[in-house]
């Protein structure tokens, strides 16, 4: 590092707002994808707009690679460091800027740590919607760079259609100010442009949401099933009937025992192969309607037993069995590989058997918790990464998986993003066109490629040696994207939701 520009940052931020010490930076070596790592040489925790901007001012007159982080829990690699350069974390600036239950808007730090704002709504009988099961974790600002979704977006939609403002700051440190919350904007939507951009295009300092109303009532159904084949059955019937519950998530026999073996036991029943964790929210007349059609659903696909939480504690119990599922995996294997696919959700059952086919035939051990009512699939694969003849099969399944999900008339990502993860296979659902007109906004936030470099955009190279293209997916992505079945796979677009 630059003896000059560490001199300037240490001026700019004090000895709070630095790592230096190696120890300390190999906290941020990587993400929630451990396959790869590097560690940053500086790590910077501004605390507030004005200081990160003169800090990525002076990284742009030195010409340092910048990779804003949030809390880390991302699951492609986002936020790892790999072409070197410092890190940017947003760790110091997480407070409430303000909260005004009238016009139901927030405006936030990025740094604010997701369910706290939900916190902080509630005493308005409010509450901040998208709800990644990580929500106990992670930031708003890693929310929007990745366009989070969680149990609830089924019904309230994913962090794009909650977010109005932004405060951003620009690779040469100039401050981009679109924190007009209280009128539709004029103009070009850049913070539509922004949400979702993967650190790619500025670190996002300030973020304005809507809050929603508290639903006047909430019920939550847990069915279990001794076929997992059925609860994914169920799932697609409850689509087909139009039926609205807010959130329908599927957990799995090997997920129910990791659940119930760790502190987020939930007393899910653990012979059981699967169960469906269903909430309905809203008027007593919508729940009631809702219920009840749901219930039908679950009778003619031979749920065994549907249990209803009768207050609070139980449905939080319920509620932590789901969001823990990743955190009890740790009992099955060191490590965890979160893959996150998007398919149709007619062909739950096909795909959920078809990728977990792909991980037995290489002798992994697969555990299945996802957000089925989207049609998100996440195979969770448990593996130890001191085992590289292990890990040279969890990447090789995560490829086809995501291979077939796309034959299947499937997305790349649901939420989680692209990353690093999934580059390579960008160009199995985008053609050189579409990519190319993906690179173009960087040209204008990020001439000199800096911000977050290496990440989501294939390189070149990537793109033009396919190893292994699809030989039953149409050679034209764009077709492909137009067929009916690539339509119904945009679940978490806003054309789908219910308004
Ligand atoms: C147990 C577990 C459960 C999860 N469940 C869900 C789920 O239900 N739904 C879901 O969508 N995801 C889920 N995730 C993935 C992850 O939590 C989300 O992607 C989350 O949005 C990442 O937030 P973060 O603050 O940890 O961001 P990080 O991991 O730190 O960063 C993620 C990306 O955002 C960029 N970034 C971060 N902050 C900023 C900023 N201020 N400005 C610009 N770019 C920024 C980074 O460069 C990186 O590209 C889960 C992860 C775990 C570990």
């Amino acid at each position: 590092m630059d003896r000059a520009l560490l001199h300037e940052l240490r001026a700019i931020l004090g000895p709070r707002g630095l790592i230096e010490d190696r120890t300390r930076r190999v906290a941020y070596e990587c993400d929630g994808l451990a396959f790869e790592r590097r560690v940053p040489e500086l790590v910077l925790l501004p605390a507030d707009t004005a200081q990160a901007a003169r800090c990525m001012r002076a990284l742009h007159d030195h010409g340092v690679p910048v990779v804003p982080r949030g809390a880390g829990t991302g699951l492609t690699g986002g936020a790892t460091p790999v072409e070197g350069g410092v890190v940017i974390g947003t760790a110091r600036m997480r407070r409430v800027l303000e909260l005004d239950p009238v016009d139901r808007i927030a405006r936030v730090e990025a740094g604010l740590v997701n369910v706290e704002l939900s916190r902080a709504a509630a005493k308005h009988g409010l509450f901040y919607a998208p709800d990644p099961s990580s929500q106990r974790a992670c930031t708003l600002g890693g929310n929007v760079a990745n366009n989070a979704g969680g149990p609830h977006c089924f019904r309230h939609g994913n962090t794009t259609r909650h977010v109005v403002g932004l405060v951003a700051v620009m690779h040469d440190g100039e401050v981009l100010d679109l924190s007009e919350p209280r009128v539709d904007p004029l103009g070009d939507d850049l913070v539509g442009l922004l949400v979702g951009s993967e650190g790619m295009f500025a670190l996002v300092t300030e973020i304005t949401v809507r809050l929603t109303p508290a639903p006047q009532r909430v019920e939550t159904l847990l069915a279990v099933f001794d076929d997992l084949d059925a609860a994914c059955d169920a799932v697609s019937e409850m689509i087909a009937e139009q039926l609205e519950p807010s959130a329908l998530e599927i957990l799995d026999k090997l997920t129910i025992e990791a659940v119930e073996a760790s502190v987020f036991a939930a007393g899910y029943p653990p012979d059981a192969e699967a169960v469906l964790l269903i909430e309905v929210e809203g008027s007593d007349a919508e729940v009631e309607a809702n219920s009840a059609g749901i219930a039908r659903v679950l009778e003619r696909r031979g749920a065994l037993e549907t249990r209803r939480a009768t207050g609070d504690e139980e449905r939080a119990k319920l509620w932590a069995g789901r969001k823990g599922a990743y955190g009890a995996m740790g009992r099955v294997a060191p490590d965890l590989y979160v893959t996150d696919v998007v398919v149709p959700r007619t062909k739950l059952r096909e795909l959920v058997r078809r990728t977990t086919e792909i991980c037995r035939e290489r002798g992994l051990k697969v555990a299945n918790v996802f957000h089925a009512g989207d049609g998100n699939l996440h195979p969770n694969v448990s593996y130890d990464r001191r085992d590289p003849d292990e890990v040279a099969r969890v990447l090789d399944a995560g490829e086809k998986i995501m291979e077939v999900c796309i034959e299947a008339g499937g997305t790349l990502s649901g939420e989680h993003g692209i990353g690093l993860e999934k580059q390579k296979q960008m160009h199995l659902y985008f053609s050189p066109a579409d990519l190319d007109a993906m690179e173009r906004p960087r040209d204008v936030f990020d001439p000199a490629r800096r911000m977050n470099p290496g990440k989501t955009l294939p390189i070149r190279a990537c793109m033009e040696t396919r190893t292994r293209p699809i030989a039953a997916a149409s050679s034209d992505p764009a077709a492909r994207r137009a067929s009916p079945d690539a339509a119904a796979a945009q679940s978490t677009s806003d054309r789908e939701r219910p308004r």
